[in-house]
């Protein structure tokens, strides 16, 4: 089998509001087509990840999709839902995959077994369909009269991802022509193809509507749970003129000795935020042995912390640093530490707090040796160690 998953993302609905088509606008502080891009692509049984989108949509697709794997370079969709399937499938066509899974862009929490179930299914047929039961009784409407009763055991509510032969749906998509089908199944069916039902999901909504939105990030936060990291480090005095704290140069009667910039307060945070995400220690990351790091801006490391939260679909919800030391005296200096923290975290300056205190004299920052720092750092990750199951 080689599968190629194919989300469908080149609609204009603006419906949902912000101006942006909703398969752009984020969830969670995610693009919603990202979250879908995310599960198909870090799928093991899937090969390549083709999204279709409008010709307009360029700048926000190469920032909804940075740093993504497995992406196939994009197709420009047509004027239907179909015209841009029927395009994403026919640039397929050079290096056609066995199967292809079509989805629509805007269903955001597709997970890995629900993919699975699709592609089982495609083991036996030539497509397959996750469905879900109808449990509400349905009635025909009869001009404002509820009219007869439909039997609803019968029907089922269709999702996506879709599971095709690649084969047989181009086939039958090329055939359709200029009749309009509401999905994939549909086409298929059309041309005599019979997929199997598999199980839905219900979280495999598709986000539409403002209140799609709403229930969107209710569904996050009852799936996200608090973690909390601490970080502590030391750097001695040495000879100099000034201290990089937080990414601020601080004039000084010494410098910090250390292999990168020695910003001991950075060191605290990045180790308190993979902490938090349970990544290690700065050392794993970037080892004082390794020469590229000497004398490196150590806002380089924090920002890897941060591209690792990411990855992880985590937020930063706050950063408490604690830097103690006799001198320099910190206060003068606290706002501009603070908002510098706050642009390389990438969170808004409520997110950051910033303390200082002495020793009293005491140990070795009460005699002047060095500066230590301590970091809480507290993230909201999704609840499940793998995000997508
Ligand atoms: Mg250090």
């Amino acid at each position: 089998m080689r599968v190629v998953a194919l989300i469908v993302a080149a609609g204009r609905g603006t419906r949902a509001g912000q101006g942006l088509p909703k398969q752009y606008r984020p969830v969670g502080g995610t693009p919603v087509l990202r979250r879908c891009l995310d599960v198909f692509s870090s799928h093991p049984r899937i090969d390549n990840v083709l999204t279709v989108i409008h010709v307009d949509d360029c700048d926000l697709y190469g920032h909804a999709s940075e740093g993504c794997d497995s992406l196939l370079p994009v197709a420009f969709g047509g004027a239907t839902r179909q015209a841009s399937v029927l395009a994403g499938l026919e640039t397929l066509c050079d290096s056609p995959p066995t199967h292809v899974l079509i989805h629509d862009g805007a269903r955001p929490f597709v997970s890995h077994s629900l993919i699975d179930r699709v592609l089982d299914a495609l083991q036996d047929h030539e497509a397959a369909l996750p469905s879900l039961p109808v449990s509400d009784t349905l009635r025909r409407s009869d001009g404002g009269i509820a009219g007869e009763t439909v039997d609803r055991v019968a029907l089922v509510r269709a999702q996506t991802p879709q599971g095709f032969s690649f084969d047989a749906i181009i086939k039958a998509h090329r055939e359709a022509g200029s009749d309009v089908f509401t999905d994939d199944i549909a086409v298929a069916a059309a041309a005599g193809i019979k997929a199997a039902l598999v199980a839905g999901a219900e979280e495999n909504f598709k986000v539409t509507e403002p209140q799609d939105f709403s229930r969107a990030e209710q569904f996050l936060a009852a799936r996200a749970e608090t973690r909390t990291g601490s970080g502590f480090d030391v750097h001695r005095f040495c000879e100099g003129d000034k201290v990089t704290l937080c990414g601020i140069a601080i004039p000084h009667t010494h410098a910090l000795l250390g292999h990168s910039d020695a910003d001991v307060a950075l060191h605290a945070i990045t180790d308190a935020l993979l902490g938090a995400i349970g990544e290690g220690d700065i050392g794993v990351h970037f080892p004082p042995s390794d020469p590229q790091w000497k004398g490196a801006p150590s806002r380089l490391f924090l920002e890897h912390a941060v591209t690792l939260l990411k990855a992880k679909q985590g937020r930063l919800n706050n950063i408490d640093l604690t830097i103690i030391c006799e001198a320099p005296k910190i206060t003068p200096h606290r706002e501009q530490l603070r908002k510098s923290l706050a642009d390389i975290l990438g969170v808004s300056l409520g997110r950051v707090s910033l303390k200082a205190t002495t020793t009293e004299g005491l140990g070795f920052t009460g005699r002047g040796e060095g500066i230590a720092a301590q970091a809480i750092a507290t993230v909201s990750l999704p609840r499940t160690a793998d995000v997508h199951e």
